[in-house]
């Protein structure tokens, strides 16, 4: 028998002992489906702890952009959680490198249009002019962990990027936690790979559906597209992302983009989030460009629109 202890012990530790397990726990939290999966011998602790820091993220953004926003135009610069700060200086960044087609000051744009919301609406000329005002990065003022607004009126909104972060928050602690085969899944919109996994990409014309399947290993990708958050009016479909520079929906031709983003770019799930809503603005030829300076951004896919 003691001569078989050492085969046992090595058999035990690569089929499943040692209390490797799979888990998986979905929850709604940043107004959609988060499902995290993970194989490991701390699987539920790796999963639970991610759900937590998610929650504290959520209550730390609604609270520093409430701050930020309240002081705007008053000079004063707001301390406001780490998190955040860093978040608002990778927008700021992107911003600049996508030449502002990413451009989180354009929350009072988003308002405008409610798009997404009960009531949207197509707005007058005169509105959408003078919410031009109120959206541009130049008005996001960041230094030393604190935050400045210099105009009331403008918004701030991290719709395009927080699943992203939140995604790379639970990557941080899945690592923590030694789990080396997982799946962390923000509504289907932002997907971190741990291992190799198959992931869906919906058919924008047919969301029920399939567009295809792809197999990614160690990477983030996201897709932004013009078919979960919309409306119709007089047959043209206005969706949830704002060109920042006309401040009304992006009309790029594109009517979903999913771009992939590797494991040794640092936050490459925020990067990939991102991306594939500065792409959606700037059409596939600019994003094209982008990519081939920004050579660790990779466009995996991408549908036009048809109407
Ligand atoms: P989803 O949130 O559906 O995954 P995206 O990641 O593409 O889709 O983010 C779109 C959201 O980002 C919008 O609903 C809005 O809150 C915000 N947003 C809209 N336009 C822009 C923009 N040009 N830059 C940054 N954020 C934007
Ligand atoms: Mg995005």
């Amino acid at each position: 028998m003691k001569k078989f202890l050492p085969l046992i012990i090595l058999v035990t530790f690569l089929f499943g002992g040692c209390g490797m397990t799979t888990c998986e726990r979905s929850e709604i939290a940043m107004g959609t489906v988060i499902t995290l999966k993970a194989t490991g011998s701390d699987a539920q602790a790796a999963i639970d702890e991610s759900f937590t820091r998610i929650a504290e993220l959520e209550e730390n953004i609604s609270a520093d952009i409430k701050k930020i926003e309240e002081s705007a135009g008053n000079g004063e610069f707001i301390k406001i959680s780490p998190e955040v700060y860093e978040m608002l200086e990778i927008a700021q960044k992107y911003s600049e490198l996508t030449n502002g087609a990413f451009d989180v000051t354009c929350g009072a744009a988003v308002e405008l249009w409610g798009i997404g919301t009960k009531n949207p609406r197509v707005p007058t000329n005169e509105e959408i002019t003078a919410v031009k005002n109120f959206v541009g990065r130049e008005h996001l003022h960041l230094h030393s962990g604190k935050a400045q607004l210099d105009l009331r009126g403008v918004k701030l909104n991290l719709g395009g990027i927080a699943k992203g972060y939140g995604v790379n928050i639970a990557r941080k602690i899945f690592i923590k936690h030694g789990i080396h085969d997982g799946l962390i899944d923000f509504g289907n919109s932002t997907i971190f790979a741990i291992g190799k996994k198959k992931i869906g990409i919906k058919n924008p014309d047919d969301p029920s559906k399939l567009a295809e399947i792809v197999e990614l290993k160690d990477c983030a990708i996201s897709t932004s597209g013009n078919y979960e958050k919309f409306f119709i009016v007089e047959d043209r479909r206005y969706a949830h992302i704002i060109d920042p520079k006309t401040c009304t929906p992006a009309n790029s031709g594109i009517s979903s983009i999913s771009v992939v983003v590797f494991d040794d770019v640092k936050n490459c799930a925020t990067v990939a989030d991102i991306f594939s809503t500065a792409f959606f603005v700037t059409g596939l030829e600019r994003a094209e460009e982008i990519s081939r300076r920004q050579s660790h951004v990779k466009i995996l896919s991408c549908s036009k629109r048809i109407k």
